[in-house]
Order: C-alpha cells, then sequence, then structure tokens
C-alpha cells in the first residue's frame, strides 16, 4: 500500500480497523482526541473504553450476537482476543474487566510498529485522502460540524429514538389484527402491513395512567436538550394531556375491526421490522420506561400478554448517519469513496456491532488502498446482515439496531421456525469461510 490511512477515533471501532489494516500490511495514523479533549461519557484515557455496561453480550450460537462474535474471531479481531483474554465469570455473556481489557487494547494498539497513535482531536477531514471515520455516539461537536457538512446536514442525527420490538408470533392474533390505515394496499383483498391493537376507552385511561407513573430511566445531563417535537417519548407526550397520545401515534381514525367492524378509542399500530416477518415495532413508542416496566405496562395490553421482546425502547443522545442515503454496502460514502464510516455512527447498535463494522472498514479500507476491487462479506453472514440493515433499510426514521436473526435474509422454501436459528448459523459460517480466504492477512 503506498498511502497511509487515517483513522479517526480510537473506541471500540477505531481500534479494530487499525488492527485490520496494520494485519494487511497498511501502515496507520489513528487519531483519539483524549484525554485532551474528552466526551460526556468517557472516563479514562485508553483507547476502547466501555462507557456503561462490561458486557458484550451472548456468547452463544444460539443468539445472533454469539455467532457474529464466532466470525469476528475467525477474522482475528483485536476486541474479541482482548475481550476472552478479561473476561469475567458470566453466565452465557461476554463480559469482561473493563479496565484491564482497555488497557490490553491501548497495549496492542501501541506496540504495533505500522499504527502511530495521535493524542488528538480532528475537526476537519480531508474527502481526497483514504480515512474511516469512527468516532462514535459522542464525536465532538466540531468534526460532527464536519460531518454534517458532507452529509448535506438533515442526514446526520444525535440521538436514537428507539420504540420496542417485539416476536410476532407472541402477539395474541385473536385478539390484535391486522390491517392498515383506510384500508391502504387491502383493496384486493390484502390483509394490510400492520398489527393493529385497538383499545377501548377504559383501556386506554389504564394505559396512559400506567405511563404517567411508570418509572423511568433518568436522563444523564448531557441528554436533556435531545428531545424535538417529532419524535417526543410517549410519556412524554401522555404528560401533554389526556387525549395528546390519541391524537398523536395512537389515532384510531380508518382503522376497525375487519370482522366485527368495531372502532376504537385508540390504536396502538406495530409495523414489520425485517425481511421474514418475525418482528413487530411498535410505531411511535420511542420510551424512556425502565425495561421492567416496559415489559408490565406494555404487558397488560390487549393482546399482548405473552409479547416477547427482542427489544425495548429507549431514547438517548447518540451520533449517527442516514446510513441507507449515504453509504456503500463498502462502508464508503458515495460521494467521497475515500471516506469510510465504521462503528456507531454508521447506524448500527452496540460494543459489539461497532466493532464489526470497524473490523470490515479495515479490511475494506485496505482493499481500497491497494487498488483492488473490494470484496464486501457474503449477505447471509452476520457482518453482511448487519451491513444490509444499514445500507438497505427503507424506512423513513432510520434507526440503530442490533444484530439478531431476523436481519439475515430467508431461505428459499419453507423453514421450520425451530430450525431457522440452526439453518443461518450453519449457513453463514460456510459462506464466510471463502470470503474469509480472499480477505485474509497475509502471514506475519
Ligand atoms: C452513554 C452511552 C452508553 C452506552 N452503553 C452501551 C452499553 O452498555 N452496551 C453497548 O453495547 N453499547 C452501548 N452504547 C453504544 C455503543 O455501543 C458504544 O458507544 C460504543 O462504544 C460505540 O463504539 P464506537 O467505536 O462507534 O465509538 P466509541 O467507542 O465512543 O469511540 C469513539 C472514539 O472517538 C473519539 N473521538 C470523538 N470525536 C473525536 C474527534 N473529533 N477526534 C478524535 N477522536 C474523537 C472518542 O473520544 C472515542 O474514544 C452506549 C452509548 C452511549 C453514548
Amino acid at each position: 500500500m503506498s498511502e497511509r490511512l487515517r483513522i479517526i477515533g480510537g473506541g471500540l471501532a477505531g481500534t479494530e480497523a487499525a488492527w485490520q489494516a496494520a494485519k494487511r500490511g497498511g501502515e496507520v495514523d489513528l487519531y483519539e482526541m483524549r484525554p485532551r479533549v474528552t466526551t460526556p461519557a468517557h472516563q479514562s484515557e485508553e483507547l476502547a473504553e466501555l462507557v456503561c455496561s462490561n458486557s458484550l453480550r451472548s456468547d452463544s450460537m444460539e443468539n445472533a450476537s454469539g455467532l457474529l462474535k464466532e466470525e469476528m474471531r475467525r477474522l482475528d479481531s483485536l476486541i474479541l482476543r482482548c475481550a476472552d483474554e478479561t473476561r469475567v465469570p458470566a453466565g452465557i455473556a461476554l463480559a469482561v474487566d473493563r479496565e484491564k481489557f482497555s488497557q490490553k487494547v491501548t497495549e496492542s494498539i501501541e506496540k504495533n510498529p505500522r499504527i502511530t497513535l495521535h493524542r488528538e482531536e480532528i475537526s476537519s477531514l480531508d474527502e481526497t485522502h483514504p480515512t474511516i471515520v469512527a468516532t462514535g455516539p459522542l464525536t465532538s461537536p466540531a468534526l460532527s460540524a464536519e460531518i454534517a457538512r458532507l452529509t448535506q446536514g438533515k442526514y446526520l442525527y444525535f440521538y436514537d429514538a428507539i420504540s420496542p420490538i417485539l416476536h410476532g408470533e407472541s402477539i395474541d392474533m385473536g385478539t390484535a389484527f391486522m390491517g392498515s390505515r383506510y384500508g391502504k394496499g387491502m383493496e384486493d383483498g390484502g390483509e394490510g402491513d400492520y398489527i393493529n391493537i385497538g383499545l377501548r376507552q377504559e383501556e386506554y385511561e389504564d394505559f396512559h395512567h400506567d405511563l404517567l407513573h411508570g418509572e423511568k430511566v433518568a436522563l444523564r445531563e448531557f441528554e436533556k436538550p435531545v428531545y424535538f417535537e417529532g419524535c417526543l417519548p410517549l410519556e412524554e407526550m401522555a404528560s401533554r394531556g389526556k387525549e395528546t397520545l390519541a391524537f398523536g401515534p395512537m389515532k384510531p381514525v380508518g382503522i376497525e375491526h375487519p370482522e366485527t367492524g368495531e372502532t376504537y378509542h385508540a390504536v396502538i399500530q406495530l409495523r414489520r421490522e425485517d425481511l421474514t416477518g418475525e418482528y413487530f415495532s411498535m410505531v411511535g413508542f420511542q420510551t424512556r420506561l425502565k425495561y421492567p416496566e416496559q415489559k408490565r405496562i406494555f404487558q397488560k395490553l390487549p393482546g399482548l400478554g405473552k409479547a416477547r421482546f427482542l427489544r425495548y425502547g429507549s431514547l438517548h443522545r447518540n451520533t449517527y448517519i442516514n446510513a441507507p442515503r449515504l453509504m456503500r454496502n463498502t462502508l464508503q460514502l458515495k460521494r467521497y469513496p475515500n471516506l469510510f464510516m465504521a462503528g456507531q455512527l454508521t447506524g448500527v447498535e452496540g460494543y459489539l456491532e461497532s466493532a464489526a463494522t470497524g473490523l470490515l472498514a479495515g479490511i475494506y479500507a485496505s482493499q481500497h488502498l491497494g487498488g483492488e476491487a473490494i470484496q464486501t462479506a457474503p449477505k447471509t453472514t452476520s457482518f453482511g446482515a448487519l451491513t444490509n440493515y444499514i445500507i438497505e433499510t427503507q424506512t423513513k426514521n432510520f434507526q440503530p439496531m442490533n444484530i439478531n436473526f431476523g436481519l439475515f435474509p430467508p431461505f428459499q422454501g419453507r423453514v421450520p421456525r425451530k430450525e431457522r436459528k440452526k439453518r443461518v448459523t450453519e449457513r453463514s459460517l460456510q459462506d464466510l469461510d471463502p470470503w474469509r480466504e480472499h480477505v485474509q492477512a497475509p502471514p506475519e
């Protein structure tokens, strides 16, 4: 490789990207602004600091995050190697001693002769120089302004407003019903796109009372200015008036029960979240209710008595771009092919997913610098499924996502639900191998 690769941000994604590029012969300049400038959540000057929980989630292959870990281990991930070496007992979860973990990552980067670590804040980007931007959910304000410039402003977001996602099979369809508002798209006998839950007046009033009194996560000081009127949390809307929700995300107009013709005081709609139709998100239900409270309150709703949650709702500070509009599946910005994005900035959610996109960006940028065509990970692997989600999602409100089995492409023909995870895992690891051979680093 001729040119040096710049990587901005020494977090989970940036360190992994630097490691992968250096393995492939690249000369890397890694820029980390701490300790000179810090973020509102980081506490130390170590690289790859875990800002909250010390868990990288399940390590079981029964779980999509276990599969992603296995793929990362097969690509010699620095983050996974350091996590395995500093593991603490936590059942099937991969939890780490956070200080030892970050120290190990820092040492590995500092000792690598191909990586030069600069403790410096970067506030402008040179679109002509090969660069990976991995500055995370708390990207410094100066660089955020620069990213906004390069992404036409309106495609850069500053917080997550996440609605809960439920397993469709856990919803009682004897009570809930399919349909679309005003029967849109159902003219030729279709069942409609949404699962609907109708609430009678008394049920709505109970729900409103629960929202007002349920326990909420306190906002940190730096998260207070994040609301904007288009995306208020459920409980905030509830506090503005008893009927605010019934005129907002729970408006009942144009919806009636397809068999009984009943209309409702308020309706909750759930939208399909994945290609296989296994998961449904509660539309407009971003919330700061604590997770056990979400379970307690939402399970009281008609049809949701046994609802299982794939993801709970949340609302927190997070800088990320509208990847489906701006990025290619090579993690390059469409307009600026020398600029690669990695980590939480791309719209993935979580330590593990951030590191995984860092790993991919390190490989892809190495291929780009070497003048090769970029060979992307197959869509059937968890690397590919995760990238596919952030590139292909067709929603108006693009929201960050963790890896999960619903992101993988469906099989041709019917696969019994019980066998699906096993089949996805087998296919993923089988398809990973030829790609891995192709992008393998040369032996040291
Ligand atoms: C408060 C909070 C709590 C979270 N808790 C969890 C959790 O418990 N579990 C989980 O899985 N995920 C959690 N996340 C989400 C996410 O997984 C982590 O933030 C993760 O660290 C993201 O990885 P990253 O590499 O994209 O960013 P980071 O790990 O944050 O790395 C980015 C790095 O870039 C540096 N930087 C920023 N701007 C500049 C600049 N201009 N120049 C140079 N350096 C710069 C930062 O100092 C930082 O070291 C949390 C996020 C936040 C904000």
